[in-house]
């Protein structure tokens, strides 16, 4: 029978044996030296003594072989060792008596190697009993019953008061773990609770920044809302810390632009840097061109740190950033992450402690007050889950460089696989864009948080619909009003979030994109928030940053209808192109893709086309097919016949991915995918769909049309 033991139990008994190996050559090189120098030494003692270390060497070269070890062997060898010890007192005469501490030994040996009670108690008796036969197969100790007396009795007490001291530290140890996961766990509960009512006061503090009747007014806000984010900072790295200690630290690795994420880490640290007059930097190696997979939100929170700690501790020069590339093979980068900065620097003895938790250099203490001395652990712990290994060099007066290396995978050609639901990386107010105009549900069971996100977005001249529950939410969803953007908290009181977005979706051809808020920043939430569709996490408490971020992030269909309007009025016809492509120089709003038709698939039918009007007849079909097909749905789905629906889906489907229509696609796909019931209820707003996105993709093909005949009659 097998034993399924571990790595480290196997490496323990390893180590057993070669300790066995070392001490059975020594005891029989000193016996035998002795024996051989003073004349005494007899060929039943030379048996003993190389069968010992035969013995010895056999056991050590099946244990080196594998880190498992039998348990049949186990115990073998638990009894042979104690066998061993007997064999020696018998032809030693008097002088067994200086072996005996050997059955003590690999008792305890045993039983602390291996941490089982069974081991240990097999052990011991077999000691116990060889020691028992002793005074029974030797004339000798038989006739010195009193001295070998208190050698068995040594046997029996040593290993129990051993194992008994044993069972004490190792409860201990139980006791201070189990206390550590109690504290890490308090820690998160109290971190989220104080998320809470800290949105309550950045909401507050970003309304009064907005409608203060005075400078002083709008600056005494200001310092609120800096105040808030310095504390919501320590409050996220308090529940990193208890994150790290529980080891619930993991990373969600996905494919990104190196490029991309310094950005986002210039966009933290640059007005800091300006701010004290110090000159910052932030260079990435131009060979850095393939997006990479790693944790971009991690990655990014170490340099941030790192950078912003470079600040902190510099008065005077510069603060860099740098992204070099070390070396590079087909399939992944080594690149070293570098900070240097020209600060007050770090004692050697310092350098020692401050990757350990709550630990701040003095000179450190005595520039700044702020921090919680967490970064550099919590960095340092990120960056070994990555695979590297944070690492510094300073002189005291002269500055610090931190660095480290990561060996990153080069992702595929494919485009970013951003994770859908990433929480948003922080950007300053000033730094996101503000799109206006969009029908927002806002769904949150607390209602001081409900109404100042409410002013907030309103103030952004957004039109907001709120609701206090998940039932309500889903209420004034089934109304069949059209919203372009669902903000959900996560946790509604009645229902989660997860579960209204559910059943929105399920029940809505073209659902609304919908973001969670959460003040559930641990990362089992952020998991199963990811998994929903939903676009994104904002995490409470929420910066009106992150929340126009969000916004103008998604462009609802309303607004894209109307951009593609107003841009097929205002824009030439040879231009028209760049219409499709959604180059969107709107005030307000991010250019965003609004793709009708795919302009590779356009070109690539145009490199297929066999005669001059290829295309053009193509897309000409297309549009007759186009029209077909939409009446035949429209007709199907008035008189609810959902198999016609479904079978004229199909053929829209097709058509459009030809032409690379694929916003209509889409629209097709989801009308095959409804079911009957669903194609019933949402009937309605099928057609609705249908009819606008058809109308837009047919006025699409009639600007390529056109284009193409402006192109053959300048020819
Ligand atoms: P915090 O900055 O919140 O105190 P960190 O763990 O990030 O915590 O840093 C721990 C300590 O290491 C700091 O308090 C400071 O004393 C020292 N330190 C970190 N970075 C630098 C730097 N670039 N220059 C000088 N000292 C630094």
């Amino acid at each position: 029978m097998k034993t399924s033991f571990t790595f480290d139990f196997g490496k323990a008994l390893q180590s057993q044996a070669q300790l066995r190996l070392w001490m059975v050559t020594a005891l029989v090189l000193t016996f035998c030296t002795l024996g051989a120098l003073y004349g005494w030494l007899s060929a039943p003692q030379i048996a003993v003594a190389v069968l010992h270390v035969v013995y010895a060497l056999v056991v050590y070269r099946i244990q080196r072989k594998t880190t498992q070890m039998s348990e049949g062997l186990l115990f073998t060898t638990a009894i042979l060792d104690a066998a061993w010890v007997f064999g020696w007192v018998m032809v030693t005469g008097p002088f067994g008596i200086l072996f005996t501490p050997l059955f003590n030994f690999s008792t305890i040996g045993y039983g602390m190697r291996t941490g089982s009670r069974k081991v240990l108690r097999v052990s011991q008796g077999a000691s116990f009993l060889f020691a028992c036969l002793v005074p029974v197969m030797s004339p000798y100790w038989a006739s010195h019953m009193i001295g070998w007396g208190s050698a068995i009795l040594a046997v029996v007490i040593v290993p129990w008061y051993a194992g008994e001291l044993t069972r004490q530290f190792k409860a201990a140890i139980e006791f201070a773990e189990q206390e550590s996961r109690a504290k890490s766990e308090l820690l998160a509960r109290v971190s989220h609770e104080l998320r809470t009512p800290l949105g309550g006061i950045t909401h507050a503090a970003e309304l009064l920044r907005v409608e203060a009747p005075s400078v002083r007014s709008a600056d005494l806000s200001k310092t609120i809302l800096n105040l808030s984010e310095h504390l919501l900072a320590d409050i996220n790295d308090l529940l990193d810390q208890s994150k790290l200690t529980a080891g619930k630290m993991a990373l969600s690795p996905a494919s990104h632009a190196l490029e991309g994420m310094l950005e986002i880490v210039r966009a933290s640290i640059e007005a800091r840097a300006q701010a004290k007059g110090l000159l910052f930097q932030a260079s990435i190696d131009p060979r850095l061109a393939s997006q990479v997979l790693v944790d971009e939100r991690w990655l990014s929170r170490v340099l941030i740190n790192l950078a912003g700690n470079a600040v902190k501790f510099t008065e005077v020069g510069s603060v860099s950033l740098n992204l070099i590339l070390l070396s590079e093979t087909q399939t992944e980068y080594v690149i070293r992450f570098g900070v240097h900065d020209t600060g007050i620097g770090i004692s050697a003895t310092d350098q020692a402690k401050i990757f350990s938790p709550f630990v701040q250099a003095e000179d450190g203490k005595r520039h700044a007050s702020e921090g919680t001395g967490l970064g550099l652990a919590i960095s340092q712990e990120a960056v070994r889950l990555m695979g590297g290994a944070l690492r510094v060099a300073s002189t005291p007066g002269s500055g610090s460089h931190f660095w480290f290396d990561l060996h990153l995978e080069k992702a595929s050609s494919a485009p970013a696989l951003t994770p859908s639901a990433a929480p948003l990386a922080p950007q300053s107010i000033e730094s996101a864009p503000v799109a206006t105009g969009r029908r927002i549900l806002l769904a949150d069971d607390n209602a001081t948080n409900l109404f100042l996100l409410k002013e907030l977005l309103q103030q952004d001249g957004h039109s907001v619909v709120t609701s206090t529950s998940g039932a309500g939410a889903l209420a004034t969803l089934s109304h069949g009003d059209r919203f372009d953007l669902l903000l959900l908290d996560y946790n509604l009181g009645d229902m989660d979030g997860t579960q209204v977005l559910q059943i929105y979706r399920m029940g809505c051809a073209q659902p609304a994109p919908a973001f969670f808020l959460t003040a559930d920043a641990t990362l089992v939430t952020e998991r199963k928030l990811s998994e929903t569709g939903a676009r994104g996490v904002l995490t409470k408490p929420i910066r009106i940053a992150d929340l126009r971020r969000a916004i103008s992030s998604e462009t609802p269909p309303a607004a894209r209808q109307a951009e593609s309007e107003a841009q097929a009025r205002a824009t030439p016809p040879s231009s028209s192109r760049h219409a499709e492509d959604g180059v969107n120089t709107g005030k307000h709003l991010r250019a965003v893709s609004v793709m009708y038709i795919d302009p590779t698939v356009i070109q690539k039918l145009q490199s297929l086309g066999r005669s001059k009007n290829f295309l053009v007849e193509m897309l000409s079909r297309a549009k007759a097919d186009i029209s077909r097909s939409t009446e035949a749905i429209t007709a199907a789905l008035q008189h609810q016949d959902a198999g016609a629906a479904r079978d004229a889906a199909h053929a829209l489907k097709g058509v459009c991915l030809e032409i690379g229509a694929l916003r209509l696609a889409n629209v097709g796909l989801a009308i095959m995918r409804g079911d009957d019931a669903q194609l019933e209820s949402q009937s309605a707003r099928m057609r609705a769909d249908l009819r606008t996105e058809a109308a837009n993709t047919l006025a699409a093909i009639d600007r390529i049309l056109t284009e193409q005949t402006q192109i053959a009659a300048s020819f």
